[in-house]
């Protein structure tokens, strides 16, 4: 028998603000068994994938037998959900169980969720079940593998529990990897508290781990927060570019990182359409597609007032420079959109940023006004860029609208290789992953490990695949998705 290998986790988040951290244990898990497995981010970790698959593996993985000296705690945060302040949000059913060292040195998140209530449980009961934890799962490695930062996801295990929703259905937990899990929120519950060291050593850490440059800068606590601005601009814009709807951009949901965060009610764009909204609980459409820049903006302001104290000694001065920081989110965001927009119509630097932004408005209104699905027609713009202008043009009713659009963008001569590296042909299609899910809870991984396959290599166009780039069929319906 080989020797186990030994797992270290850090608990520097747990020592350095423990006023953040409840140390607290994962709840047994009765039937552990292993549904999916992220071999390649595994051994990224150093971690042994034949011993994450055996009995101390899952231990690891539901938390139920952590390696000596892991301090596994419960993260408290406060949030605004909808709009309306939560003072006390917190891990319900989530824990740190501790950091692992990257071969770079940086330090990454191994975090649980599903394993069982905790003090800031409130009334959940602290589970969660097979199918949002397989979504989380094949969603945020789509994600990583289009390039967009993500928390990612290390493996789902059935506990062999049960969990009431709407009906009884399997419990698993989800082991999640994240660069960290320090939220917008995690500053509001901290300046809360009206302890300004705590609010300053949460800036330090979070600028050790994510901005290192700040702490050179004359300013840390502004660079710190221009940092996060910056990093917010580019993902909601990469979101935007691929058709992503998060579904629930609380300031608990949102990362000091970048990363995208919390894979809930969240679903992809099919028809364009900037309207849509998938959660059944965002009845006011506050995150719908389009207005997801506005929310995160709005998060910003959020994350602002709670650094107040560490900009100026005096509030009040504070506030100006805050509200000139704030000033950066629209142009940073403007010009990560235009630049993604540029790639993904594979138009050169030659061409003139009011003639890319002309054709941009253009086209959306003519993919809104025709209900065209916003994936398929870009991967098929890269044959229009090759000669064959017909798999796009089928995509729309009026067609002598797309036959002048695609005269005017054909005359600036696209490149159809770098389209084709920027413009994926498979997605996580809302109805493939539905029926991953509802299979994987009967007992079958096998669609949900299919899926995973083809949209983990989302550009790379294979045979055999081709369910994986068709829109949902007709009579899929109006998409809803629930937390
Ligand atoms: P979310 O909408 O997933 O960001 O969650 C918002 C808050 O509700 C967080 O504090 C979660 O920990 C908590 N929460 C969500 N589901 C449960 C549950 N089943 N049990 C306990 N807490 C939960
Ligand atoms: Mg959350
Ligand atoms: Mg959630």
């Amino acid at each position: 028998v080989a020797p186990a290998p030994t797992v270290h986790l850090g608990n520097r988040f747990a020592r350095e603000l423990a006023e953040l951290a409840v140390p607290w244990q994962a709840e047994d898990a009765p039937d552990p068994r292993l549904l999916v497995l992220n071999e390649p981010l595994a051994t990224e970790l150093g971690l042994d994938t034949d011993w994450l698959r055996g009995p101390a593996g899952l231990g690891l993985l539901t938390g139920t037998a952590v390696p000596d000296g892991a301090t596994p705690v419960a993260q408290g945060y406060a949030g605004h959900q909808f709009g309306g302040y939560s003072p006390r949000l917190g891990d319900g059913r989530a824990l740190l169980l501790g950091e692992l060292t990257g071969d770079d040195g940086r330090l990454l998140d191994l975090h649980l969720k599903g394993s069982g209530r905790t003090p800031f449980a409130r009334g959940g009961d602290g589970l969660a079940a097979v199918g949002p934890m397989l979504r989380e799962y094949v969603v945020s490695e789509a994600m990583h593998a289009l390039g967009i930062p993500t928390t990612r996801s290390l493996a789902v295990v059935a506990t062999g529990r049960q969990v009431r929703r709407e009906t009884v259905l399997p419990g698993a937990v989800l082991a999640r990897v994240a660069s960290s899990h320090l939220r917008v929120g995690s500053f509001q519950y901290a300046r809360a508290t009206g302890d300004v060291d705590l609010l300053r050593r949460l800036a330090d850490h979070a600028i050790s781990r994510h901005h290192p440059a700040a702490a050179q800068a004359e300013r840390p606590y502004l660079a710190l927060f221009e940092g996060v601005l910056a990093a917010q601009a580019s993902l909601v814009a990469q979101w935007m570019l691929v058709g992503f709807v998060h579904g629930v951009m609380n300031t608990d949901n949102m990362t000091i990182s970048g990363e995208t965060i919390d894979y809930g009610p969240c679903a992809f764009l099919d028809a364009y359409d900037p309207a849509t909204v998938y959660s059944s609980i965002d009845s006011g459409g506050r995150y719908r597609y389009s207005n997801q820049p506005l929310a995160a903006e709005w998060n910003l302001a959020r994350l602002a007032e709670a650094l107040l104290p560490l900009l100026h000694d005096d509030e009040e001065q504070a506030i100006p420079v805050a509200v000139e920081a704030l000033r950066g989110f629209r142009p940073r965001y403007d010009a990560a959109w235009a630049a993604g927009m540029r790639a993904k119509l594979g138009l050169p630097s030659t061409v003139a940023d009011a003639d890319v932004s002309a054709l941009v408005e253009d086209l959306l209104r003519l993919l809104a006004r025709d209900h065209v699905d916003l994936t398929s027609f870009f991967r098929a713009l890269g044959s229009a860029a090759r000669g064959d202008a017909e798999p796009a043009r089928l995509l729309f009713l009026d067609l002598a609208a797309i036959d002048a659009w695609t005269a005017r963008w054909l005359a600036l001569a696209p490149d159809a290789a770098a389209m084709d590296r920027v413009n994926p042909v498979y997605i996580p299609r809302n109805h493939l992953v539905e029926e991953a899910l509802d299979a994987a809870t009967e007992g079958d991984v096998a669609p949900l490990e299919r899926l995973v396959a083809a949209v983990t290599a989302p550009y790379d166009e294979r045979p055999g695949l081709e369910r994986y780039a068709a829109p949902a069929p007709q009579d899929f319906g109006a998409y809803r998705t629930f937390c």
